[in-house]
């Protein structure tokens, strides 16, 4: 075991040096590095054939300039990235994320959690990830329709149905996949559905696709307290973000009988003890695009606390869903200390790795995002199968399908985490379970 783990931290020493200063990157990748002894010492085939080191490596990596122009005329230059990362067991597929922080290192930490995750839905999909640091906030329509145009204009010769299928993320929802599908359409005069997810429910969009990240992740928690015979009944939570998955997972704890007492943007926290009037959130944010803060214009005892830590109010579930590294150290602590007892994590790497030890530590449910948050990409994938039988689901049978895949990913995560000797253990369970059906696709498919 212990020269498994040194070549194990070799490759790792290797993927630092390959990839300067891309520290979110180095920190995906450690996190599933970590979790490989146990499986590599059981397959020295996997280490024969070099498929940690092949897996780090994107298959294809496209960066490209996107300029447009501003309603006052002025022109703009953004930069937009495709990683390629994994298609052994199927096209790349994972989603653009629009956000001023963007650069290669972020969009390659998404990519390559993105290729466990999708081999966890057990449906064949590949990883990868894309995005820019365009920032749409305070972006007219028609800014951001130019963007999408732009962005679009040089994306359209690496995507497709069977080759690459981008979906949303943070900063591109519903009205961005329609302008850049539009542009897709345009160029290429081809309707071809199957060529992004998340489109609009009258031109190939499936029902279920807006809420299933924020669903799907809520079931995964409910089965994780099942687990331990307990459920959502009665029980606080906190949702951070207030964006597509944070409304759809407070939505979905509700239904199951839990109180969301408080949820947040990057300005600051709303804090409704009475429990999160989400219509309100809907309107504020889906429909009229404004900040968190004015739910207190119309909810008076409502609290806002301006750049407060939504991790400080006590509660027994808790599920991040805004973006990465948002839980430190000091608030899993603080988390744990007032009674937390699960957390589910809606956003992509949402916890620090000293969180990630706290957490387990304490042995409270603890659900990574490759396994709590693959239901939206699951209900893409269902979006995938409707567009290529040119069909279209009900909402109940899309979201059973939903709810049936989350169960089962839950049950593969604990039965690898006790068949490895860590029962409980869903980090563990996740990146075994993800890690080993990617390398046998490699394995099979030889040295491609
Ligand atoms: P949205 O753009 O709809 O919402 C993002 C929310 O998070 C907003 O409330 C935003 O606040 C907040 N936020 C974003 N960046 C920051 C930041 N740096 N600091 C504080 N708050 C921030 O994105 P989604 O809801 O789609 O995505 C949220 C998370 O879920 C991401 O980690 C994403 O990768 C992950 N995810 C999304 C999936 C999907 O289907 N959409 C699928 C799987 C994972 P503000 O408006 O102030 O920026």
């Amino acid at each position: 075991m212990a020269q498994v783990d040194a070549k194990i931290e070799t490759m790792y020493q290797e993927v630092l040096k390959r990839n300067p200063g891309e520290t979110e990157f180095h920190q995906a990748v450690l996190e599933v590095l970590e979790s490989l002894g146990p499986v590599v010492a059981k397959h020295p085939e996997y280490l024969e054939r070099r498929i940690i080191e092949r897996i780090c490596e994107p298959e294809r990596q496209i960066i490209f300039r996107v300029p447009w122009q501003d309603d006052k005329g002025k022109v703009q230059i953004n930069r937009g990235f495709r990683v390629e990362f994994n298609s052994s067991l199927g096209p790349y597929k994972g989603g653009l994320r629009f956000h001023p922080s963007v650069y290669l290192g972020i969009i390659k930490f998404l990519g390559f959690e993105q290729c466990f995750k999708n081999s966890l839905t057990g449906l064949p999909i590949g990883g990868g990830k894309g995005g820019s640091d365009f920032d749409p906030k305070g972006k007219s329509d028609d800014e951001v329709m130019r963007f999408c145009q732009s962005f679009m204009t040089e994306l359209y010769r690496h995507i497709g149905e069977h080759t690459d299928v981008p979906a949303g993320d943070i900063g591109v929802g519903g009205r961005e996949i329609g302008y850049m599908f539009g542009q897709y359409k345009r160029i290429t005069n081809r309707y071809e559905p199957g060529v992004l997810t998340g489109k609009g429910l009258t031109w190939g969009g499936s029902l279920v696709r807006t809420e299933a990240t924020g669903y799907g992740a809520t079931f995964f928690v409910n089965e994780m307290l099942k687990a331990r015979k307990d459920s959502f009944d009665g029980k606080t939570c906190l949702v951070s973000g207030s964006g597509n998955v944070a409304i759809y997972t407070i939505e979905k704890i509700h239904q199951l009988g839990g109180k969301c007492v408080a949820c947040s943007d990057s300005n600051g926290v709303i804090y409704d003890e009475k429990g999160l009037d989400l219509d309100l959130i809907k309107q504020l944010k889906e429909v009229e695009r404004r900040r968190i803060e004015d739910y207190t214009k119309t909810h008076k005892h409502a609290k806002y606390i301006a750049k407060g830590n939504i991790w400080d109010i006590p509660c027994q579930v808790a599920m991040p869903s805004a973006t990465q590294n948002e839980i430190n150290g000091k608030d899993a602590a603080t988390l744990v200390k007032n009674g937390c007892i699960a957390v589910g994590e809606g956003a992509n790497m949402p916890t620090t790795p000293e969180g990630v030890k706290i957490f387990l530590d304490a042995k409270i449910a603890y659900g990574p995002g490759k396994a709590a948050n693959a239901g939206g990409v699951a209900t893409s994938a269902l979006e995938m199968q409707q567009n290529a039988g040119r069909d279209s689901w009900t909402f109940e049978f899309t979201e059973k399908k939903l709810e049936d895949i989350m169960i089962n990913i839950h049950r593969n995560c604990f039965d690898t985490a006790a068949e490895y000797g860590a029962p409980g253990n869903y980090v563990l369970g996740a990146n075994i379970c993800g890690f080993i059906k990617i390398a046998n696709a490699m394995v099979a498919h030889g040295l491609v």
